[in-house]
């Protein structure tokens, strides 16, 4: 059965999932959703398949228009040995819970768990579609999609990509990471202002016709490696499948029993994943929704009421500071009785006055949801904590997760058992993760401190780490929040 992709605020209908990959985002504005969650008929069935086995069989589910000598050509492509370990996405069990290592990529973040594959997937949508504009990635990071993006479209014939992100941030590593990316096709912008200034900015850039028409003649076109493309949602599914398979196999759950999910969250996509595999029939409970200090969301979840008005905090979770949540517009969609009429006046009270209430009616349909927040202090202290008593190192964002889940368990006493995803690997974030164990450690540099990593936490440091010792800058670029579009023209000379 062919699934079509349609607009969450109505102005776009059946479009193909290859199409819909290629445009990011609709003319409207909205995101793209599947006009209907595919079922899994027999779970138990794919309980031996590996990993890239399983993902072509979840996402040809979603991705009705790629043939499957397309679609399995994409999933070798990606997960290869650019992963350090051929499970693609173990689970380690410590002080009782499942952490589901989502950074074994080539970024060391969990962003390479579906860019790695993203470009395969635009090229192969590229070809289908018969388009021969030069595709031109536009992405807003906070720090971890920018690396993992530049990574999968560095060189990759007939794509270009642009990444911008908040200049004082992301961490050293992760700065480092991006400014030393080779590939004549990658340009990467530091902008003054904040994570929601560049997502902002790269939103009004996708939005504008005459510049796409510009564009147009001069064979280019935009799209999005931003987890609001449906082609990031689609594979982040996949690890939600394997890691209760995973558990299934190794008995340590009964066929049908479910689990807890909970993910560390900024822009929804993540968590998103997890609600669409359970909708499609994976035994998930609780989805419980972890943030930070910028906890707009668990405020959502606590009272309907989004608010993006209030202080934008920079934590040690630097992915996660987000205040506008944009993958909760397919939730809101959903819960609205996939009403775009609806999702879009909410959409636009967002934008013009940073608030919106949802109805009791929706509010009912957040059952499985359950929004948690963790402060710094809470989160560093769950790095010492878990690794004084099992010697596991956990980075920052795992631990506000890992946070969350005490105080959820400690609140309702549920002790179904429970995935965490864990979405860094600590060499990122080198320096929390360190100081949070011991503030002795602080005095070192950068470097050092990964070293003295390596031995803390008794795991060789990643490639991914080693590569940008010594790299050259090769990306310098500056721009104030309001002049992206100029850096844009520059690049592309035009
Ligand atoms: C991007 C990111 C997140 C947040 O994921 P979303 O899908 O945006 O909610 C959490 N942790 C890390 C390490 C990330 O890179």
């Amino acid at each position: 059965m062919a699934v079509l992709y349609s607009s969450t605020r109505g102005g776009e209908k059946g479009v193909t999932a290859s199409q819909a990959i290629l445009k990011g985002l609709a003319c409207d504005g909205g995101l793209f959703v599947p006009s209907e969650i595919p079922t899994i008929e027999n779970l138990k069935d794919w309980k031996e398949l590996d990993y890239k086995q399983l993902a072509y069989e979840v996402m040809k589910l979603y991705l009705t228009d790629f043939t499957e000598e397309e679609l399995k050509n994409c999933i070798e492509h990606a997960y290869d040995q650019k992963f350090d370990t051929e499970v693609i996405a173990p689970m380690t069990e410590a002080d009782g819970v499942f952490y589901l290592e989502l950074f074994h990529g080539a970024t060391i973040a969990f962003k390479d768990m579906a860019l790695s594959i993203l470009p395969h997937l635009m090229t192969t949508s590229a070809k289908k579609n018969k388009i021969e504009n030069e595709i031109v990635i536009l992405t807003a990071t906070s720090g971890d999609t920018g690396k993992a993006a530049l990574a999968g479209f560095a060189d990759v014939e007939g794509t270009r990509i642009i990444v911008f992100y908040p200049k004082n941030g992301v961490s050293p590593v992760q700065e480092r990471q991006m400014v030393t990316q080779k590939g004549d096709n990658t340009y990467v912008v530091g902008i003054h202002g904040n994570f929601d200034d560049a997502q902002s900015g790269v939103k009004k850039i996708f939005n504008d016709k005459e510049l796409a028409e510009y564009m147009n003649s001069k064979g280019y076109q935009f799209s999005s490696a931003n987890s609001i493309n449906i082609g990031r949602l689609v594979p982040q599914i996949v690890y939600y499948v394997f890691a209760y398979l995973t558990l299934l196999r190794e008995e340590r759950v009964a066929e049908g029993e479910q689990i807890n999910v909970v993910v560390p969250t900024g822009n929804f996509g993540n968590i998103l994943a997890a609600y669409y595999a359970k909708n499609m029939g994976v035994p998930i409970d609780k989805l419980i929704c972890a943030s930070n200090d910028n906890k707009v969301l668990y405020d959502f979840f606590e009272t309907g009421c989004y608010d993006k008005n209030r202080e934008f905090v920079l934590t040690s979770s630097p992915s996660m500071d987000i205040l506008i949540s944009s993958n909760l517009e397919r939730l809101i969609y959903r819960i609205c009785g996939d009403n775009p009429v609806m999702n879009k006046d909410f959409m636009e009270s967002l934008q013009n006055t940073g608030v919106y209430h949802i109805t009791k009616e929706m509010k009912d349909k957040l059952e499985s949801y359950s929004g948690g927040y963790a402060s710094e202090a809470e989160t560093a202290a769950k790095i010492k904590d878990l690794y004084e008593k099992t010697g596991y190192v956990i980075d920052t964002h795992t631990a506000v997760a890992a946070s969350v889940y005490d105080k959820y368990v400690k609140a309702t006493g549920d002790v179904t058992k429970t995935v965490i995803a864990s979405t860094a690997s600590p060499f990122k974030f080198g320096r929390s993760v360190l100081n949070a164990i011991d503030s002795k450690y602080d005095a070192l540099s950068d470097f050092e401190q990964i070293d003295e990593l390596a031995k803390v936490a008794n795991v060789a440091i990643p490639n991914a780490i080693d590569e940008i010792r010594n790299a050259p800058v090769l990306h310098d670029h500056i721009c104030e929040k309001d002049a992206m579009v100029d850096e844009v023209k520059k690049f592309l000379g035009i």
